[in-house]
């Protein structure tokens, strides 16, 4: 059943079956398929002959599982990407989840109410801004896909929205491979982003799935956990990929898969602003603190505000 919603047209819950409406999905290689919650994050969803798994499982504002289960037969187990709570909010609705021990008491712990608050304002923002973007995109610039233009948020959101306790985590370190059968994963430890940041490479079909560590929006350096030498250091470790690297799958905003040279630019970008070659601006990052943006052709990076 196809409805013409806010700008778009997505899939509405069928008689019976789990509402869908907050997720989108789509196919981007054989087995590996987008899971977006448009306008928020990206999980990705790789499957092998016996089994897959779920790369991060995003906010856990609406269930993921029903989504990942349409999709694929097979036993599904997460792994992540890091431990940040817009990667992780599905966890309780899996058996088995993994990360880098860097990120498991992060994961134990759980996300902070006030951080959730924070989240919702933000997204109140994006939706109240959605309108007038939609009207602009479709009369000039005709870039906005399903990947990205947002749904609205549940009803009761508020109060729903506070998602269970994570499995107890498997450690996921670097080299280690993740097989489905047929097609494997290799964990790549790339701190920069957050200590315990990972991305997962799939080397047969040239996909390298990035987490935060890569995204075409601006690329959070700024947090107190965040590490710009050691940033700089894994997007160049990972630009020495690019020509192996079919696409890139990324965590968050509308453009979510890249092709591989994209790896070359972040790690360009990186290296000029730790050189001093850039020029900063003033922005807010998606918990309206202000931060510096530096801005390049084909990315940009946010840092602290006290960033000189
Ligand atoms: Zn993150
Ligand atoms: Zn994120």
């Amino acid at each position: 059943m196809l409805q013409i919603g806010h700008g778009g047209v997505y899939p509405t819950a069928l008689a019976g079956s789990p509402d869908v409406s907050w997720f989108f999905t789509r196919p981007v290689a054989r087995g590996v398929w987008l899971v977006a919650e448009p306008g928020h994050v990206n999980s990705w969803l790789v499957a092998g002959r016996d089994r897959a798994v779920l790369v991060d499982s995003g906010l856990g504002i609406a269930p993921i599982r029903p989504v990942v289960a349409a999709l694929t037969g097979r036993p599904v187990d997460v792994v992540h990407t890091h431990a940040h709570f817009d990667h992780v909010g599905g966890d309780t609705e899996f058996d088995r989840v993994a990360i880098h021990p860097d990120g498991a008491a992060e994961l134990r712990a759980g996300a902070d109410p006030a951080e959730r608050r924070r989240y919702l304002a933000y997204a109140r923002r994006l939706l109240a801004a959605a309108p007038a973007y939609r009207a602009l995109d479709g009369e000039f610039f005709h870039l906005l896909s399903a990947d990205a233009d947002p749904r609205p948020l549940p009803p009761d959101v508020d109060t729903t929205w506070s998602p269970g306790p994570a499995p107890e985590p498997d450690p996921l370190v670097e080299g280690d491979v993740v097989d489905l059968g047929g097609r494997s994963l290799r964990v790549l430890h790339t701190p920069g982003h957050s200590p315990d940041s990972v991305c997962f490479l799939d080397e047969h079909a040239g996909l390298l799935i990035a987490g935060d560590t890569v995204n075409t929006g601006p690329i959070y350096a700024q947090a107190p956990e965040s590490d710009l030498a050691a940033f700089a250091a894994s997007t160049a470790r990972l630009a020495a990929l690019a020509d192996d690297v079919h696409l890139v799958l990324m965590g968050h905003f509308g453009r979510g898969v890249a092709e591989g040279s994209y790896l070359r630019a972040v790690a360009d970008a990186f290296a000029r602003l730790r050189a001093g070659d850039v020029t900063l601006r003033p922005a807010r990052d998606c918990d309206d603190d202000p931060v510096r943006e530096a801005v390049f052709d084909a990315c940009s990076i946010y840092v602290p505000a006290g960033f000189s």
